[in-house]
């Protein structure tokens, strides 16, 4: 009986010991694995100069910027002669750049740049906030200078754009409301402009059929739909006499 108790107490304190030396080896090895970690860090910080690290970080954070601004100098350097001409209606003043991140086809996140009116700039960041949050997907956002503001080029590249000083589509009378940056083209091939035969981007062709839901295409009383509507925007798709299911606008009083 003496025995067994003593032995009892020998394996309770065994098992105490052996729980203390598993549990100090653990933190120990967490010890070396901290260490080896900060060392390696080290190095790689050592690996680099630190102008490398600076940049890497800034363009991590730059991608999720919603800003809006006057145009930049450089900006206003960039568009003169292409997608903004000197003419009586719009003025280089009248404009704002727009920062902002979204959700690519490629499921990641991506920095967008966008040229807008002054007075929609701020609702625009908005909208397009909403659509990053929803996960909305859009295939490119650059300014059309990128294409020498060729509309026709910008589309067939599916690139969602606003900005260019140039007339309505199929007309070489009246200026489109992209010409006062009111108008938005989002997704161009996953929403083309139909008129009769005539179907713009001509890639767009294999989503004429608007009961087919693919990726990147606009809805009625979807995300993309509710963000401008709620917002008093016009969308393409609603309009009778011809679709044109890539474009918002919003009418307002640009004096
Ligand atoms: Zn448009």
């Amino acid at each position: 009986m003496k025995n067994k108790k003593c032995l009892s107490l020998f394996n309770k304190s065994m098992l105490i010991m052996v729980s203390i030396a598993i549990l100090s080896s653990f933190t120990y090895s967490k010890d070396i694995q901290q260490k080896i970690k900060l060392e390696d860090q080290m190095e790689i910080m050592n690996e680099y100069n630190g102008e490398n690290i600076i940049e890497e970080k800034n363009s991590i954070e730059d991608i999720h910027q919603f800003t809006y601004e006057p145009l930049p100098d450089f900006i206003k350097q960039k568009i003169q002669g292409i997608s903004w001409k000197e003419n009586p209606f719009v003025s280089l003043d009248d404009l704002a750049y727009v920062k902002i991140c979204y959700v690519g086809f490629d499921d990641q996140d991506h920095q967008g740049e966008l040229i807008v009116h002054k007075k929609v700039a701020k609702e625009v960041v908005e909208i397009f906030e909403e659509l990053y949050k929803a996960k909305f997907p859009i295939e490119k956002i650059k300014l059309i200078d990128k294409y020498g503001a060729s509309d026709e080029l910008s589309m067939q590249d599916n690139n969602t754009s606003a900005f260019c000083f140039r007339e309505v589509t199929g007309s070489s009378k009246n200026l489109s409301k992209h010409s006062y940056g009111i108008a938005i083209d989002i997704n161009p091939i996953q929403n083309p402009y139909i008129k009769g035969k005539k179907i713009s981007p001509l890639q767009g062709k294999q989503y004429i059929n608007r009961l087919n839901m693919q990726k990147g295409m606009i809805f009625k009383n979807d995300v993309c739909y509710n963000a401008f509507k709620s917002r008093g925007w016009t969308w393409g798709g609603d309009w009778k006499s011809l679709k044109d299911y890539q474009h918002f606008e919003k009418n307002i009083s640009l004096k």
